[in-house]
């Protein structure tokens, strides 16, 4: 067992900016992650909407950046081990080979792809159904795919498989995108993207692979059969916080509580991006948050 100042769990942008303050601050600091560094941006191909990088920037290559600027600290050591319970009173993460223990935590362990719940939707998982179409959009070059969802998610992966997919059909559930203004020009601006609003997915169908989508136009009522090899969905997120249930004060939907100075309804434990309640889930607001759980936690850990 180590023991640590610091315990970041979760190392996408708001886990490593708190990593970055930390190695900073000179504490002593274990991120722990479970996959990649980066989480859920890197599903993102370009990143347009950072300040400062005119040009936008390969999300890989902005994580990379981040990575090789937390490396430097030697008082930071990143693990790459999945957290399976805490216990804030005893001041311990288990993973599922070790524990640790530190004196303040920062929750940092993002969101996940929400399912649509649709029949079909299990069976063709990595059989046509994706929820990344960077990972698996080039599969279906000069095919024809289905993307559900009207946010920016959504219509961003539309218009990333729109340059190689010879047809995309965007399918949203009402007559207005959620998506950012910017995206939705994008979108009209994108002819082989086919807008299919007021319709839901009822059932995705096919043998090995998909074939067809079943709609239904939700004023009509009409049903619809369309043929596509792929069906992306983008239908919002969910928070990877099942670990902490009971544990933490959380919402509804699990998204944590936390006060704007990222406090947490436990002492010592501080939470950031995109597995907080908030009203901006975007890459500059869980840097930010990073930053200000780090500098909190600084705040408690002195006063001690
Ligand atoms: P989102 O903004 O919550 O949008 C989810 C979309 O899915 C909504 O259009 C919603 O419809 C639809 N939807 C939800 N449940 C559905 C269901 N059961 N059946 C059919 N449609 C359903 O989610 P997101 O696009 O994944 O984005 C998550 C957050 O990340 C957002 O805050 C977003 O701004 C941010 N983000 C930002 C960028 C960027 O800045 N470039 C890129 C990606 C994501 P309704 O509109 O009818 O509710």
């Amino acid at each position: 067992m180590v023991r640590y100042d610091v315990i970041i769990i979760g190392a996408g942008p708001a886990g490593l900016s708190a990593a970055l303050y930390a190695g900073r601050a000179g504490f002593n600091t274990l991120v722990l992650e479970r996959m990649v560094l980066g989480g859920r941006v890197i599903l993102t191909e370009k990143i347009e909407n950072y300040p400062g990088i005119d040009k936008g920037i390969l999300s890989t290559d902005l994580i990379k950046n981040m990575e090789v600027q937390i490396r430097q600290f030697d008082n930071v050591d990143i693990l790459f081990e999945d957290v399976k319970a805490v216990d804030f009173n005893l001041k311990k993460v288990f993973t599922e080979k070790n524990y640790y223990e530190a004196e303040g935590f920062i929750i940092a362990v993002g969101a996940k792809e929400k399912r649509l719940n649709v029949k079909g939707e299990k069976e063709f998982l990595g059989k046509g159904v994706s929820y990344c179409a960077i990972c698996d959009g080039p599969l279906y070059k000069n095919k024809e795919v289905v993307v559900v969802g009207g946010g920016d998610s959504a219509v961003e992966e539309a218009l990333y498989l729109s340059r190689f997919c010879s047809k995309v059909r965007l399918i949203h559930r009402r007559d207005k995108f959620r998506a950012s203004r910017i995206l939705q020009e994008r979108l009209q601006k994108t002819s082989n993207v086919e807008q299919i609003l007021n319709s839901i997915i009822l059932e995705i169908k096919g043998d090995k692979q998909v074939k067809e989508v079943l709609i239904k136009d939700v004023i009509s009522e009409d049903l619809q059969s369309i043929q596509c090899s792929g069906v992306f969905i983008y239908v919002g997120i969910e928070p990877n916080t099942d670990f902490l249930k009971g544990l933490i004060n959380m919402d509804e939907y699990g998204f944590i509580l936390t006060d704007e100075n990222m406090a947490t309804s436990c002492e010592a434990v501080f939470a950031c991006g995109d597995c907080r309640r908030k009203s901006l889930y975007q890459i500059i607001t869980a840097c930010a948050e990073g930053a200000i759980a780090l500098n909190s936690l600084q705040g408690y850990l002195l006063k001690k």
